[in-house]
């Protein structure tokens, strides 16, 4: 432990310098995790995956305090707007917690489509943290589903699509998408196994 304070003043400017304004959402996951029955291998007998209402309030408070935390450090009075509004929209959650999480599974996060860098500018930024997205050389940019392709980087918009499952911006539901995915298989797939 002291070797690592020794060590720390030859790169503190390095790490001091405020490249990211995401916010650690620790907490929000393992409560989600927790409350969440995705993952389970017995997803409906699992009787722990069922979530006390306090439960989901405290996942939407969660969630609130990431734009909170955003917005008091919002870089133009759009990007406050905006978070000021996902919060307005965070509070009717919390004073009356849905009975069931209708955000998406961590599986339909991971099966988002990823902007690869080549296709992003230099001005592209997050609607959610506007810090540009090419600033960041590790940047993982995900396009949503939505009519309007908004895209965000994944880590900012992760947890509000797994409590909320809209997208931020235009507000489409996504579970769409999500139920098409684990839906059995179409009719012309059952077609083609009973006429093969
Ligand atoms: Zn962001
Ligand atoms: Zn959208």
């Amino acid at each position: 432990m002291a070797t690592q304070y020794e060590v720390e003043h030859n790169v503190q400017f390095a790490e001091t310098q405020p490249r990211s304004r995401r916010v650690n959402m620790d907490s929000f996951f393992s409560l989600l995790n927790r409350i969440s029955d995705s993952g389970t291998a017995t997803p409906h007998n699992n009787p722990h995956a069922t979530p006390t209402l306090p439960d989901m309030a405290n996942v939407f408070r969660l969630l609130q305090d990431q734009m909170q935390t955003l917005a008091s450090t919002a870089p133009t009075a759009e990007n406050r707007t905006f978070l000021l509004e996902l919060i307005d929209a965070l509070d009717q959650d919390i004073l009356d917690p849905p009975d069931r999480l209708r955000g998406v599974s961590q599986e339909f996060l991971d099966s988002l489509d990823r902007v690869n860098r080549k296709k992003l500018r230099g001005d592209d930024d997050c609607a959610i943290c506007k810090i540009p997205y090419l600033d960041d050389p590790y940047c993982l940019v995900v396009e949503l589903p939505c009519k309007g392709a908004h895209r965000f980087d994944l880590e900012c918009v992760g947890p509000w699509l797994r409590s909320k499952g809209t997208c931020p911006m235009c507000r489409e539901e996504m579970g769409k998408k999500k139920v098409a995915v684990v839906q059995e298989d179409d009719e012309d797939d059952d077609m083609d196994m009973i006429y093969a």
